[in-house]
């Protein structure tokens, strides 16, 4: 059961708690990504559920899964994994507010697509000139807060 639930529930907001996409179980973020039949089809039919299912045996919390396999796997296969679970928590999401019922190969087109754009993005190289380039510091415009990213 996700908080936000909770919340609407102890507020007396009337809501399920069942999954949305099977309607047979109790719906928290480990159903939703892992455990619902509709998420394995995806994660099947993606030819990702061989490369997760190790982990979700070793472990029962999705932060420890994901840290994991961002640890081991090749970035390839993380992004493929990260760009799914992406598209699930859309997919749930346009099920609960929009009424859409998004079959699993839309999902597995949908990361086959993602993944093209995000290995093209990850090969692309920034074409810069350090040499010409002086790095300086201006103050933000008064009122404004200024947060330095890049520094090394
Ligand atoms: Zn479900």
């Amino acid at each position: 059961m996700f908080t936000d639930e909770l919340n609407l529930q102890n507020h007396r907001v009337p809501c399920t708690l069942f999954c949305p996409l099977c309607d047979n179980c109790t719906e928290d973020e480990w159903h939703v990504m892992f455990d619902c039949s509709r998420t394995k089809q995806s994660w099947r039919i993606t030819a990702l559920l061989s490369v997760i299912e190790p982990w979700l045996q070793k472990y029962s919390n999705i932060q420890d899964v994901i840290f994991d396999t961002c640890c081991v796997e090749d970035w390839v296969t993380v992004g493929k994994i990260a760009i799914l679970m992406d598209a699930l928590w859309k997919f749930r999401n346009g099920m609960v507010w929009n009424g859409e019922k998004t079959e699993v190969e839309q999902i597995d087109m949908r990361v086959t697509q993602g993944l093209n754009v995000w290995i093209s993005a990850q090969q692309q190289q920034p074409v810069m000139d350090n040499n010409n380039i002086e790095a300086k510091w201006f103050s933000p415009l008064q009122n404004r807060l200024k947060c330095n990213v890049d520094a090394v």
